[in-house]
């Protein structure tokens, strides 16, 4: 699990992040919503350490993420980035098993076969050969997936991860996510996708001004929103 306690974090002079509390329990589905501009990438790149939190902290499984190595944190707690952020020269099999040698020190045999496994398992099979250019947007998200799924982290980070797809390959993303919930994979999901979140969110988490000003259940968020900001975030974007 994931505990974040006071976090804070500027950029230069403004404090983006204004205190952040959070509990995300294992084996469930974390949704993070919120207007343009409160912190919900800033808050997923501070949890794994993209960007270094000014205060507070972030207990993985109880040890501060600060006590450990940017590499050994970033395998223990993965993340999906809405451009997919794939190496272009190399084949999808290759940007997969990329990490599992350097970062894992796994043999090339040992991390062909994962890749390999995790690319069937976001039904990719016989795509390991492309290079991303050959692989539509949809398909290019899912190897990126599949690159994170293939650390065995405890934790996936999901950044707006459809939203630089195309319409039609949208659904067949938050599926293979909704997917990855049902097997009780612990993710925290920045989305615009309230349906999404309706849907899988096992808790929905609304920022907005770099504070959580609300947080519950699906059923909570969307029947009976206790705020006003809320509610007017609500109106504008269902
Ligand atoms: P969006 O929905 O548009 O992706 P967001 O909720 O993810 O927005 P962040 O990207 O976390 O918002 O940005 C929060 C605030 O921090 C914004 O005011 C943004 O301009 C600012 N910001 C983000 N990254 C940086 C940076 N590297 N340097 C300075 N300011 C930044
Ligand atoms: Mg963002």
């Amino acid at each position: 699990s994931l505990s974040i306690e006071g976090l804070r974090l500027s950029y230069g002079d403004m404090e983006v992040l204004r205190g952040i509390d959070l509990e995300v329990p294992k084996n469930s589905v974390t949704c993070v919503i919120g207007p343009s501009g409160s912190g919900k990438s800033t808050l997923l790149r501070s949890l794994n350490r993209l960007v270094e939190m000014n205060a507070g902290k972030v207990l993985l499984d109880g040890s501060d993420i600060r006590n450990m190595k940017p590499e050994t944190l970033r395998a223990r707690v993965g993340m999906v980035f809405q451009h997919f952020n794939l190496f272009p020269d190399h084949t999808a099999r290759e940007n997969i098993m990329l990490s599992l040698t350097k970062i894992k020190g796994m043999s090339l045999d040992e991390a062909r076969n994962i890749a390999d496994a995790r690319l069937a398992d976001v039904g990719l099979q016989g795509r390991g050969d492309h290079r991303p250019v050959n692989l539509s947007g949809g398909q290019q998200q899912r190897v990126a997936i599949a690159r994170a799924l293939a650390m065995d982290p405890e934790v996936v980070l999901f950044d707006e991860v459809t939203s630089a797809l195309d319409p039609e390959l949208v659904k067949g993303v938050l599926n293979l996510m909704a997917e990855l919930g049902r097997r009780g994979m612990t993710m925290v999901v920045v989305t615009h996708e309230m349906g999404f979140a309706r849907q899988v969110a096992d808790q929905i988490v609304f920022m907005d001004e770099g504070k959580i000003v609300e947080s519950g259940t699906p059923d909570e968020m969307f029947n009976a929103p206790k705020t006003d900001r809320l509610k007017k975030f609500f109106a504008e974007v269902l």
